[in-house]
């Protein structure tokens, strides 16, 4: 609302006094006519919004209504002092509503910018907690992203099928997440003072500034090592190398960073462990446990091969039974433990005879099946002669008693005394029998 300025306030309403004064100076007998005129200072202090001098013109004013009339040349006459009265009692009246439309519409204006300053603070708040909202927003976005690509990558190195692709693709995906930055995986001891604080933590390092981390002496990272992170990689319980990202800037890696590639060699150590344990059943599945030897199902495969590859070349091949010779009273003798380190000793022996393209398996028990390829049965009886001496030179001692074992062999040849498998197997576990029958300690291939 427009206000009068200081001097307004103060001339208004000296002009309303000085005017209504001045007619009642001229015409003292119209008092009544000009009294009323007087009201119009409370309608303009109204207006003014003054607060104060108001209480001052209404004294003045009631002092007015009450003396002047008696002052006046028509006297007294009760006609003008009830109207005089009646005046006043309006100009009250009309001061009363003035002032409490006043309050209540200063009331009511308070409230007002009470109202408007609480709405305004609210959308403060709204517009706070909208752009927290758009940043979480932005940040759940691309956390859901990376973790995206993180559970393909991670998908891609638990599905690798030897421990160097697990490497390659360790490496790929740090590269990938870190562009630009040196990553490597290296199995082994610790190579250097990173690696060598890991492996005494068992922790993962994580250096943001190398001239700034106040653990490590200056100099000891090279010129273009600001950043880095170094973490352990773990098989199957065992420290066995390190994962490495480095980079030239400072601050390249924050801590969740440092989580993330946890993460990852914590998988590449797991997909290692995974190829390991794969290939060790594997290798049970076709090598028998005590004595490291082929198995009985890996001789059979064999026995297969080798029946193909000599019908192909038209060479032969042969197929030496072996049987250690009262073994089940050394067992009773010695101890099974005993026993044991003796049929070792004995596959070894059988083992260090034959060629790297032969072949010997556990057949079962203390027998074991040979094959000896591109050899007919006099060469195959001779390599097990050999066998046989070289056994039978060997001594053995348990519990400070010497003691010695003896094999029987029987040996018969691809095609001629066998077209198949069971065929070979039967004949030279025949001429076993007739080796065992002959005393024992004996190679039979006729
Ligand atoms: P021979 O062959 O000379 O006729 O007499 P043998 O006493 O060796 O008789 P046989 O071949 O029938 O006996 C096999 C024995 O081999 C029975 C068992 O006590 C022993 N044996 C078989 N497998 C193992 C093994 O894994 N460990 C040990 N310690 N002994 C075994
Ligand atoms: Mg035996
Ligand atoms: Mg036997």
């Amino acid at each position: 609302m427009l206000r009068p300025n200081a001097f307004a306030k103060v001339a208004g309403p000296a002009a309303i006094v000085g005017a209504v004064g001045w007619t009642l100076w001229l015409w003292p007998a119209h008092f009544l006519w000009v009294y009323p005129a007087s009201g119009s200072l409370f309608l303009w202090f109204s207006w003014s919004g003054e607060r104060e001098v108001k209480y001052i013109f209404l004294f003045l004013a009631t002092a007015a209504g009450f003396i002047l009339p008696g002052l006046s040349p028509a006297g007294s006459s009760p006609y003008l002092m009830a109207g005089a009265i009646a005046e006043v009692l309006c100009l009250w009246l009309l001061f009363y509503a003035l002032s409490s439309a006043e309050s209540s519409g200063k009331a009511a204006r308070e409230q007002l910018a009470s109202d408007e300053a609480a709405a305004a603070q609210k959308t403060r708040d709204l517009e706070d907690e909208l752009a927290r909202y758009r940043l979480h927003l932005d940040s759940t976005l691309a956390r859901i992203r990376d973790k995206g690509a993180l559970s393909a990558a991670m998908h891609d190195m638990g599905s690798a099928a030897t421990p160097d692709q697990v490497r390659e693709r360790l490496c790929a995906l740090l590269g990938k997440y870190f562009p630009g930055a040196a990553v490597e995986l290296r199995t082994g001891a610790p190579r250097d003072f990173a690696d060598h604080w890991v492996a005494e933590r068992k922790i993962p390092l994580l250096v943001r500034n190398s001239e700034a981390d106040s653990r490590f002496a200056r100099g000891l990272f090279g010129p273009d090592v600001r950043s880095l992170m170094a973490l352990p990689l773990y098989l199957f319980g065992q420290l066995v190398g390190f994962v490495r990202a480095s980079a030239a800037e400072p601050d390249r890696f924050k801590s969740e960073d440092l989580r993330g590639a946890e993460l990852a060699s914590t998988l590449a150590g797991v997909s290692m462990e995974n190829i390991y344990l794969y290939e060790k059943v594997n290798e049970l599945a076709i090598k028998d446990g005590l004595t490291g030897l082929y198995t009985h199902r890996a001789f059979q495969t064999r026995v297969a091969e080798e029946i193909l590859r000599s019908a192909r070349g038209k060479v032969p091949f042969s197929v030496i039974m072996a049987d250690i010779d009262h073994f089940k009273s050394y067992n009773d003798t010695f101890g099974h433990q005993a026993g044991d380190t003796v049929l070792k000793a004995v596959a070894g022996t059988l083992a260090a005879g034959l060629r790297d393209i032969d072949f010997c398996a556990r057949y079962g028990g203390e027998e074991f099946a040979l094959i000896v390829t591109g050899a007919g049965k006099a060469q195959a009886a001779a390599v097990a002669e050999k066998i046989r001496l070289e056994l039978e030179a060997r001594s053995f001692n348990f519990g400070g008693k010497p003691s010695r074992v003896t094999a029987s062999f029987g040996v018969a040849e691809f095609p001629a005394e066998g077209a198949t498998a069971s065929q070979l197997v039967r004949a030279s576990d025949e001429r076993l029998y007739r080796a065992k029958e002959g005393g024992r300690n004996r190679v039979i291939y006729e």
